[in-house]
C-alpha cells in the first residue's frame, strides 16, 4: 500500500501528470486500435473460410435440396468455360500422392494458396484438380453398405464374367487411374475379364504415351483410342464391341468403387431381361470426400426432359424397406453408371450411334429398355462414387444447344409417342430441328422388338408421373384478382411456398399444371400444391391428402372444405406474382375465385 502511494504521488505531480494522461489515452487508443484490426482480421479469415467454390455461379438444374443431396446433370448450360490456362499447365500431369490424404474417403483440404490456385485449375475439370492429385489412386473407401447387404452371399462360380468399360475425354491423369485402380483393387479376379479404356480423342499430352505406358503394366486393362471424337456413346459402343466378359459394366472416368460393388451387379444382370445401376454415391467435386446420397432415390425426368433424382412410389420404397437388398425398379437411369448382359444390350440395339458428345442417351437406353420388354434397375448393395459436376468441362463441337438438342429430338422422336409432341410443343426451338433427325433405323428397330408404347410406360413404370394425359386436365388456373398458380422459372425446390407467377402465353409451362382425376395438382419438377402449416406449399408429389383439391365451380377446397385463397399485400404485382396462398373458410371473395383455362397439351 505504501508503495503504491509513492509510486503515484511521484509520477502524478504537474507537468508529469499531463504526460502520464496522455500515455493512458494513448494505451487506450492503441488498445482500441489493436480490438479493430483483430475484429477485421476475423471478418476476412470468416470469409476465406468459406467453401471457395461458393463464388462459381451455380446453373439452375443444379441445386442442392433439402436433404442434402445434389440434384443435378440433365442439362448444361453453358458454364464456366476454361479461360486462357497456359498450354503447358493444361497438358501436364501433377500427381504427387500425400501420404494419408483422402483417405478412408475423408475430405482433404487446401492452403489458403493452394485454394487460389484450385480456383483457377477448376475450370479444366469442373472439379478440384489440386485436390486429386494429391489423394492416392489407390486410396480406401469407407463401406456404406447397410448391414443386410453386408451379409449377402455370392457363389463367384455361379457368376457371369465382367467387361469394365470407362470412356473418357480429357479426364485428369489423377481421377481416371483412380477410377481404373479400384475397379482392379476390389473386383473379384475370377469375375473380371477385363477392363477397357476408351479414349475419346483427347488432346491432353498426359493422356497419350504416358498414359500407354502405365496401363501397359497394368494386368487385364487395356486402351482403345476414338480417332474423331463421337462423344461417349461412340465410345461405350467401341469399347462394346470389343468386350469379351459376359457383362458389360459401365463406368464413367471420375468414379471410385467401393467393397463388393461387383457381385450384385453379377448377381442381377446374369439375369438377362435387366440393366442394373449401382447405387452411385458422392465424390465431392471439391474435396473428394466420399458421403452417401440419400437411400430412397429413382430416376426419372422433367417436362423437358431434363434427368431428375426422385423419390420413388410408395409401393417401391415399401419393398425397400421389406427388403433393403433387393434390386428395385428405376423409371430411368442416371447415365453412366449401369451394367447389362452383352447379349441383352445388342439385342436391344446398343445405343443410338446418332447421339453425339452427351446427353439424352440414359433417358432413349432406359425408355427402349422398358417398352421393349426389359427392365432397369438399381441396387443399393453395390456402392460407387462418381464427380457429379456443375459443369460441363469439354466443349461441344456446334454448341452445347445443338447438340442436347438434337439427341432430345431423337429419343423423343422414337420412344415418346403423344408425349413427344407435348414436348415439342413447348420446346419450340427443339421441334425446329426435328425433321433433320434420321432415325428411321431406330423407328424399324422400335417395330421389329415390338414394343410397347409411351403410354404404357407411364401408366406401368412410373404411375407417379406428372405429365399431362387425355384424363388429366391442364392448362392456367388463374386466380381472380391476378397471377396464375406456378412454380417461379428456375427455382425448383420441395417446401417452396406457393405464391402466384406471371401467367405468361399458352406455352409457357412456368404457369401452366397438370389437374389429376383425383384432385392433385402438379407443376413440372414433380411438384404438387399442398396444404402446409399456415401457407400452402409446392411439395414432392405424394399421397398425402393435404394434396387434394376439389374443384367445385371456381374454387379449389381442400377435402375438409376450406377454399384456396390468394393475399396480395401492397407490394406485390397483382398481373404478376407475388401473394401469399393458404386455404381458409370459404366466403363470398373473389381472392377464393380461380378460372381454370385449358390449354391443349398437344
Ligand atoms: N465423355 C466422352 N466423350 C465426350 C463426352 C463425355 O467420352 O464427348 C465421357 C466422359 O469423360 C465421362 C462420360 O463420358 O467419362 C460421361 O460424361 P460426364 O461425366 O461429363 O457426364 P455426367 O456424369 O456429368 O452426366
Ligand atoms: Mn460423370
Amino acid at each position: 500500500m505504501l508503495l503504491k502511494n509513492d509510486f503515484w504521488s511521484l509520477l502524478c505531480r504537474g507537468r508529469k501528470k499531463k504526460i502520464v494522461t496522455l500515455l493512458v489515452v494513448l494505451i487506450l487508443l492503441i488498445n482500441a486500435m489493436f480490438y479493430v484490426s483483430l475484429e477485421l482480421y476475423n471478418t476476412v479469415k470468416r470469409k476465406h473460410k468459406e467453401p471457395w467454390y461458393n463464388s462459381l455461379h451455380f446453373d439452375k438444374d443444379s441445386y442442392v435440396d433439402e436433404t442434402g443431396m445434389r440434384v443435378i446433370v440433365g442439362h448444361y448450360v453453358g458454364g464456366i468455360k476454361g479461360g486462357d490456362l497456359p498450354d503447358d499447365v493444361v497438358n501436364s500431369n501433377n500427381y504427387a500422392p500425400v501420404p494419408g490424404a483422402g483417405e478412408g474417403g475423408r475430405p482433404v483440404q487446401l492452403s489458403q494458396r493452394e485454394l487460389i490456385t484450385a480456383r483457377e485449375l477448376y475450370s479444366l475439370h469442373s472439379y478440384n484438380i489440386l485436390v486429386s492429385d494429391k489423394i492416392s489412386i489407390n486410396r480406401s473407401l469407407p463401406d456404406m453398405r447397410s448391414e443386410s447387404c453386408r451379409s449377402v452371399e455370392f457363389n463367384l462360380d455361379n457368376l457371369p464374367t465382367a467387361t469394365i468399360i470407362i470412356v473418357f475425354h480429357n479426364e485428369a491423369w489423377s481421377t481416371l487411374m483412380r477410377t481404373v485402380m479400384s475397379v482392379l483393387n476390389r473386383s473379384p479376379g475370377v469375375l473380371l475379364k477385363q477392363v477397357i479404356l476408351v479414349d475419346d480423342a483427347s488432346d491432353r499430352r498426359y493422356l497419350g504415351e504416358e498414359l500407354d505406358k502405365a496401363i501397359a503394366k497394368l494386368d487385364k486393362v487395356q486402351i482403345l483410342r476414338n480417332p474423331t471424337r463421337t462423344g461417349l456413346v461412340g465410345a461405350r459402343l467401341m469399347g462394346a464391341r470389343e468386350a469379351v466378359g459376359d457383362v458389360l459394366v459401365f463406368l464413367d472416368a471420375h468414379c471410385e468403387v467401393t467393397q463388393g460393388w461387383l457381385e450384385p451387379l453379377l448377381d442381377r444382370a446374369g439375369n438377362d431381361d435387366v440393366f442394373i445401376c449401382p447405387h452411385i454415391d458422392l465424390l465431392s467435386d471439391d474435396t473428394m470426400s466420399y458421403t452417401k446420397s440419400i437411400d430412397a432415390h429413382w430416376g426419372a425426368f422433367s417436362w423437358r426432359l431434363h434427368f431428375r433424382w426422385l423419390i420413388p412410389g410408395s409401393d417401391v420404397l415399401a419393398l425397400k424397406s421389406a427388403n433393403p437388398s433387393k434390386p428395385y425398379p428405376t423409371p430411368t437411369m442416371a447415365g453412366g453408371l449401369f451394367a447389362v448382359r452383352k447379349s441383352l444390350f445388342w439385342r436391344l440395339g446398343g445405343y443410338d450411334e446418332g447421339m453425339l458428345i452427351w446427353g439424352a442417351e440414359n433417358l432413349e437406353l432406359s425408355w427402349r429398355a422398358w417398352q421393349c420388354g426389359a427392365r432397369v434397375e438399381i441396387t443399393s448393395c453395390s456402392r460407387v462414387g462418381h464427380i457429379f459436376r456443375r459443369h460441363s468441362p469439354y466443349k461441344y463441337p456446334g454448341g452445347v444447344a445443338k447438340v442436347l438438342n438434337s439427341n432430345l429430338a431423337r429419343a423423343a422422336t422414337v420412344w415418346m409417342d403423344e408425349w413427344a409432341e407435348f414436348f415439342f410443343k413447348f420446346n419450340p426451338s427443339i421441334a425446329a430441328i426435328r425433321d433433320q433427325q434420321t432415325v428411321a433405323d431406330r423407328v424399324e428397330l422400335r417395330k421389329n422388338l415390338k414394343c410397347k408404347s409411351f403410354k404404357w410406360y407411364l401408366e406401368n413404370v412410373w404411375p407417379q408421373h406428372f405429365f399431362p394425359t387425355d384424363d388429366r386436365w391442364f392448362g392456367r388456373i388463374r386466380s381472380d384478382i391476378g397471377g396464375c398458380l406456378g412454380v417461379p422459372a428456375g427455382t425448383p425446390g420441395v417446401g417452396r411456398p406457393a405464391s402466384t407467377v406471371p401467367c405468361g402465353n399458352d406455352l409457357d409451362l412456368d404457369s401452366l399444371v397438370v389437374y389429376t382425376p383425383e384432385g392433385r395438382v402438379m407443376a413440372d419438377e414433380g411438384l404438387c400444391l399442398q396444404q402446409g402449416n399456415g401457407r400452402a406449399v409446392w411439395s414432392a408429389c405424394s399421397d398425402s391428402s393435404k394434396q387434394l383439391w376439389v374443384q367445385k365451380g371456381p374454387r379449389l377446397k381442400t377435402p375438409s372444405g376450406l377454399c384456396l385463397t390468394l393475399y396480395l399485400t401492397e407490394k406485390d404485382d397483382k398481373d404478376k406474382d407475388g401473394g401469399f396462398i393458404t386455404s381458409k373458410k370459404c366466403i363470398q371473395d373473389n381472392r377464393q375465385i380461380w378460372h381454370l383455362e385449358r390449354v391443349p397439351w398437344r
